[in-house]
């Protein structure tokens, strides 16, 4: 792999510099939950996840230009990684949120509102919002939370103008994918763009897109506000840390504790019917 340095290996993407001033980006099959990197990979994953955000990026050109140049990739990361304009990034994780749920939800019941948008009384888990709202959060470091911010706070970072540009692109990619989403049968209930700026200032949509590591997906068919819905996330991984099988202690600061075979294998299950029914074609 001569040619292409490291440069930085977050919980789930290794990035590299490559030839021509372009950015490899590696997806692993490292899964994260709470905020920890778990001990074992879920097979695969980085694979869907990074041919998922290509058949996307493919169907939202049209809409905003993305950072994708290339997948002839070395042959070890055949398949998970591509060439990519290398961005300027936005301090800024670009949510956008149709449903309530997750730290929207929470938001909204210890305010009334999301992000400062302040949304209609007696919203319950699930509920489907009047219109998508953008509900901007900072990028957190290593081993935190992202924390959602205001609109207003979002203009100060990056620029009344710019700010502007990110919601009304981000509401409308989202729309787009929603759409797309409902005719294969699930609901994207939120998701989070990261957008970065060329030297020529054009904004491009970078990062993995519409993945179940950065999206909220739930069955259409089976939506039903009220109560948590059945998501193709990491819904078992959670659910197993927190159960008192695994003796994981959240608040103890410790690691989690390696994941069980089945929860696994339920995880990967999960990854591959969320790409199946989205592509409409078998993971292979
Ligand atoms: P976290 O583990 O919290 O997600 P992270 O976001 O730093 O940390 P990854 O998502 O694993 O780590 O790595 C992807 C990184 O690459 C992110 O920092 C993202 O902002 C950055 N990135 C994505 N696309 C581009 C691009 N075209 N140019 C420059 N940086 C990019
Ligand atoms: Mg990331």
């Amino acid at each position: 792999m001569s040619g292409y340095r490291h440069l930085h290996s977050g919980k789930v993407r290794d990035l590299y510099e490559a030839p021509d001033g372009l950015l490899l980006m590696v997806a692993s099959d490292r899964i994260s939950a709470f905020d920890f990197i778990l001990p074992n990979p879920i097979p695969d994953k980085g694979r869907i996840l990074t041919q998922l955000s290509l058949w996307w990026f493919e169907r939202l050109a049209d809409v905003v230009p993305n950072h994708v140049v290339s997948t002839d990739v070395p042959e070890e990361f055949a398949g998970r990684a591509v060439l990519c304009r290398s961005l300027r990034m936005y301090p800024v994780e670009c949510v956008a949120r149709g449903y309530l749920a997750g730290s929207g939800l929470a938001d909204y019941r210890a305010t009334g509102s999301v992000c400062g948008v302040s949304l209609p009384p007696g919203l319950v888990d699930g509920s489907q919002l009047p219109e998508p709202v953008f509900t901007p959060a900072t990028k957190a470091a290593l081993g935190e939370h992202d924390e959602n911010v205001s609109y207003d706070a979002v203009a100060q970072t990056v620029g009344e103008l710019t700010a502007e540009r990110l919601r009304a692109l981000t509401l409308e990619v989202y729309g787009r994918a929603r759409d797309i989403a409902l005719d294969a049968g699930l609901v994207v209930a939120d998701t989070k763009f990261e957008f970065g700026r060329t030297p020529d200032g054009q904004i491009v949509l970078a990062d993995e897109v519409l993945t179940p590591d950065s999206s909220r997906f739930w069955p259409a068919d089976e939506w039903e506000p009220g109560h948590p819905q059945p998501s193709y996330d990491k819904q078992y991984v959670r659910d197993w840390l927190t159960s008192p099988e695994s003796g994981w202690d959240r608040t103890s600061g410790e690691p989690p504790p390696p994941l069980p075979d089945e929860v696994v294998d339920r995880t990967r299950a999960k990854y591959v019917e969320a790409y199946e029914r989205l592509t409409g074609t078998r993971w292979s």
